[in-house]
């Protein structure tokens, strides 16, 4: 069955664009102004069908993109052996009413080879996740603003799960003028609070218990919100020293837009963010609170995928 004759009972399949002149001519039958894009590496879970419903429910159009970035993975990192899961995330998409999937190769995105000109996520991309992976936001940045020109997008919608890269990419949008509406959507978890990503497909079972005390302890910080930092980071780090397996790289409450550790005196919202090794797998995990009187999480942290908030829009 090709695109658009399905019968009217099933959902239709989203066009799927490999090259170029397909997204092209996929992009131009959108007539209407109104495209929202979701980008993603593919090996699709709730959470990225959660942003994806939600903006399907508020635009005309929804493009995603699953294209795996060899600009952003280091020499030493999980390309190779990232999930590629293309049929079944064709079918959540299918589902999930996408207009357009745009699944190119790295030799449609970089027909030149490696690009000379790039985008520099300058000193908010070198902290945090930008210290343990040096070039990332570097190579995210430019992938996205390559996305962004070619699916020519009015809207695009990121996780809050990877909140660096959401306010890199807010930035980004800001301090280049582009034209795109850059909207965040709360993070997506599995019941016991475990983050939903591609990659907990490495995490063995006994890896999986452990990975629980990530948000955990983003749990036990935010309940301490009133009490001010130090007390949010001592609740925190008491749950992680509980679980030596899980080898932490950062576990930091920081400013939401300078990514700086809040001090003590600091009232308002900041991000408590962890980052740590399971087993042979990198994990990140993160939660906005709101710190001092009436204080704790500002994201709904259930366990229940559905009833997570509605998406925070960001202004650009
Ligand atoms: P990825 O495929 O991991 O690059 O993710 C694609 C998009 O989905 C990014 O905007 C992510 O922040 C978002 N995303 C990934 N995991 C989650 C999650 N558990 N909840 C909400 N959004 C997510």
């Amino acid at each position: 069955m090709t695109a658009g004759t399905t019968r009217s009972d099933e959902p239709r399949l989203p066009v799927v664009a490999r090259s170029r002149e397909q997204l092209r001519e996929a992009r131009a039958a959108l007539d209407d102004g109104d495209v929202a894009v979701v980008m993603t590496m593919g090996a699709l879970h709730e959470g990225h069908a959660t942003l994806i419903r939600t903006a399907r429910r508020t635009h005309a159009h929804v493009v995603v993109t699953i294209f795996l970035n060899p600009l952003q993975f280091g020499p030493k990192e999980d390309l190779s052996r990232y999930p590629r899961t293309f049929d079944a995330d064709l079918r959540i998409c299918t589902e999930a009413g996408v207009d357009v999937v745009f699944a190119p190769t790295p030799d449609v995105i970089y027909p030149d080879g490696d690009p000379g000109v790039r985008i520099a996520a300058g000193p908010l991309g070198d902290v945090l996740e930008g210290q343990a992976r040096p070039g990332h936001f570097d190579g995210m940045l430019t992938v996205v603003a390559k996305l962004m020109h070619l699916t020519r997008c009015t809207s695009a919608y990121y996780g809050q799960k990877d909140a660096q890269q959401l306010l890199l990419i807010r930035r980004m949008c800001r301090d280049l003028d582009f034209p795109v509406r850059v909207i965040a959507a709360p993070t997506v978890r599995e019941p016991d609070g475990l983050a939903m990503s591609s990659r907990n497909t490495y995490l063995t079972p006994s890896d999986r218990e452990v990975a629980r005390c990530l948000s955990a302890a983003l749990r036990a910080g935010a309940a301490a919100a009133t009490e001010g930092p130090s007390a949010i980071r001592r609740a925190a780090r008491a749950v992680v020293v509980r679980e030596p397996l899980a080898l932490i790289d950062y576990l930091v409450l920081v400013h939401p837009e300078t990514l700086e550790d809040v001090p003590e005196w600091y009232r308002g919202e900041a991000l408590l963010a962890v980052a740590g090794r399971v087993g042979a797998t990198r994990l990140i995990d993160n939660l906005p609170v709101l710190v001092g009187p009436g204080g704790g999480a500002l994201e709904v942290f259930s366990p229940d995928a559905s009833a997570v908030s509605g998406p925070l829009t960001i202004k650009v």
